[in-house]
């Protein structure tokens, strides 16, 4: 298996020669505008609609909390050895059909904080999530794109937040999307669209694929001519993660809701995070990676690091009067190598700049888990 996809010769050639277009009434091609991860449930969506001569323009939408996208950042390489890759990008291109990533975060804080239909297992507010994300197709970019509907990959009850037939309708209401929305994988279990009743889409040759387990779909790749598909890469966001939950619904606590910024919480996909006793917070990078990564958020607050010894970079994002940053540079020292019973040379920086240097005890390992957020 690879982490892209790829199909048969013979799918290409049926693909580019033998499907006539699908054209509308005023004889313009019908094109779908498909909801993209470059997945096996996305790409097979995607086949059955060109299969049926429609015209499929994939979008993948960046909330900023993509997992594959973290692992990529950081270099991470899956099982298999081979490196992460915006899947969504190497799958359309493997399918050959046109994608646009799509930065949908303007708004996502007020989704991710403040919910209408809640939180699922950890702070996924996937409902929301997909009013966002299907709402903005439908305000922006289905006009642009001259679709005549949206298309998914879902499967019915595989996710039980989102994929089931009364959320599918709650999210249709609430973006203005009743009976606008193909899912190619599982229409027949559903309504009929308003795309089968125009005749844009034929609902013969969709699916009835229901249930958490992926038999269906292989098979489905296998009668298709899908050759190779990215396997799932455990999870698809962070939003999931039980200790990114806990992390934001520190933060949310300690800051409010409103006042909490995109830094604030992607900052909580790194490192150590700590909540010191007077409402401080410190951040230790766990890696060289995390290290380099955390600098791009030195507007939050300033950085620790031992000179001359090895060790994490810190992030402190809070008063530097309190008793907190004393405590901060403590746990900075007992994250590095220096000697646990000697002061080490803490220095406290602005971005790259030196700001002071303190000579500093390093705290008793363990101690510091008194206020680690876990
Ligand atoms: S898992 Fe994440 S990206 Fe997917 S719907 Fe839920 S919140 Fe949105």
């Amino acid at each position: 298996m690879s982490n892209t996809v790829k199909i048969h010769p013979a799918l290409q050639d049926r693909l580019s020669s033998d499907v006539p277009p699908r054209l509308d009434d005023e004889g313009r091609p019908v094109r779908a505008l498909l909801m993209y991860s470059g997945g096996l449930d996305s790409t097979l969506a995607g086949l059955l609609l060109r299969l049926q001569g429609i015209d499929v323009i994939a979008v993948n939408m960046f909330t900023g909390f993509c997992l594959t996208d973290h692992k990529r950042k950081m270099g991470h390489t899956r099982p298999d050895g081979t490196r992460y890759q915006n899947e969504a990008i190497v799958g359309a291109a493997g399918l050959e059909i046109p994608v646009e990533v799509v930065d949908v975060r303007e708004g996502y804080l007020k989704v991710l904080t403040e919910p209408k239909y809640g939180w699922g297992s950890s702070v996924n507010p996937c409902i929301d999530c997909r009013i966002h994300m299907l709402g903005h197709a439908q305000r922006e970019l289905m006009e642009e794109y001259g679709a005549h509907f949206l298309a998914t990959g879902e499967v019915m009850g595989q996710r039980p937040m989102t994929q089931m037939k009364r959320q599918m309708k709650l999210i249709e209401r609430d973006t203005g999307l009743e009976r606008m929305v193909v899912r190619p994988l599982c229409q027949g279990l559903l309504w009929e669209t308003i795309p089968e009743e125009r005749g844009w889409v034929d609902r013969s040759q969709l699916m009835s694929i229901q249930g958490r387990g992926r038999k269906q779909q292989i098979a489905l790749a296998e009668e298709l001519g899908v050759l190779d598909y990215p396997q799932p890469a455990g999870g698809c966001c962070f939003l999931t993660d039980g200790n990114y939950g806990k992390r934001l619904k520190d933060t949310i606590e300690f800051k409010g809701g409103p006042a909490i910024t995109f830094e604030d919480v992607l900052v909580l996909k790194l490192g150590r995070h700590f909540r010191l006793p007077q409402g401080n917070k410190l951040v230790v990078g766990r890696n060289e990676e995390e290290n380099e990564l955390l600098k791009a958020y030195w507007t939050l607050g300033c950085f620790l690091e031992v000179r001359g010894h090895k060790g994490p970079l810190c992030l402190y994002v809070g008063d530097r009067d309190s008793e907190d940053f004393a405590l901060a540079q403590r746990i900075t020292a007992r994250y590095s190598d220096c000697p646990y019973d000697q002061e080490a040379p803490v220095q406290v920086l602005h971005q790259d700049e030196v700001q002071e240097e303190q000579m500093t005890l390093p705290l008793p390992f363990g101690d510091e888990n008194a206020w680690k957020i876990q």
